[in-house]
């Protein structure tokens, strides 16, 4: 029995979109509301070009910007904050509509507060909007702060692929849809997506004032066939970073880590 997976590869995405097809009588019910939404699969290649999606590896990030720092709340010293991952807008239907092409994340783990749902705007996490940053300007290998090994993430490339995406229908958390419980990633994907909608896993009560933006999804390296933790990321247990947009202000985000 197939119940979908996080979406970490082109094959998890024609697996899911090949199940909505074979089951489509069953399932079409629950169509309603399709949604544009741009999912990214990773592999381990890295591109050329230093704006494209990732986790880890080198960010785009232009070298005399200061780079944050985490003051530490009490448990730890000031020290530079871990680069996580970065999501690029440029080729989306979303871009017009925020202030960058491209938004880097970071976050420090040891001050990080795995299990709360609750929306943040706190220093734990660090989003940050960038574009049009000269080539000649981006930050290199040997300009990056140093950082424990248990902070290094990736490297995971992204490519973008836009698919349909819906609303999970209650009957998706354990009913019966296709002679199959639990179904409920065949339609809410799960994985770093801008749009659609948000991975609904244990709360998404979203405020009037804001909406959905992007999911910094988790990774694992047994997601692309690898053996081992290699720089796997982990959202409590495979949930998502969750960002938010106010409605009003294009540049005020909120976030929250759903997970199971
Ligand atoms: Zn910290």
């Amino acid at each position: 029995m197939y119940e979908g997976e996080f979406i970490h590869t082109q094959q998890n995405l024609d697996d899911r979109n090949s199940w909505l097809t074979v089951n489509a009588a069953e399932v079409e019910p629950f169509l309603t509301a399709p949604r544009d939404c741009t999912i990214f699969t990773y592999s381990r290649s890295e591109p050329s070009d230093r704006a494209t999606t990732r986790y880890g590896g080198l960010p785009y990030w232009p070298k005399n910007r200061p780079w944050p720092i985490c003051s530490g709340h009490g448990q730890h010293q000031a020290m530079s904050m871990p680069y996580v991952g970065q999501i690029d807008f440029r080729h989306t239907p979303e871009h017009d509509a925020i202030p960058g092409d491209v938004l880097v994340l970071h976050y420090c783990f040891k001050c990080s507060t795995w299990n709360s749902h609750e929306r943040h705007t706190d220093p734990t996490c660090v989003l940050t909007w960038l574009s049009n940053i000269p080539d000649e300007d981006i930050i290199q290998a040997d300009d990056l702060p140093a950082f424990s090994s248990s902070d290094v993430i990736g490297p995971f490339y992204g490519a973008p692929c836009i698919t349909e995406d819906y609303e999970a229908p209650s009957e998706s958390y354990g009913g019966n849809i296709a002679g199959e419980s639990y179904t409920f990633l065949q339609f809410t994907l799960q994985g770093t997506k801008i749009g659609g909608y948000p991975p609904r896993i244990q709360d998404d009560s979203v405020a009037p004032a804001q909406k959905f933006l992007c999911a910094f999804g988790s990774i694992q390296p047994a997601g692309l066939g690898e053996t081992g933790y290699h720089g796997d990321v982990c959202w409590g247990d495979m949930g998502s970073l969750i960002v938010y947009v106010s409605n009003n202000h294009p540049g005020v985000l909120s976030w929250s880590i759903q997970s199971y």
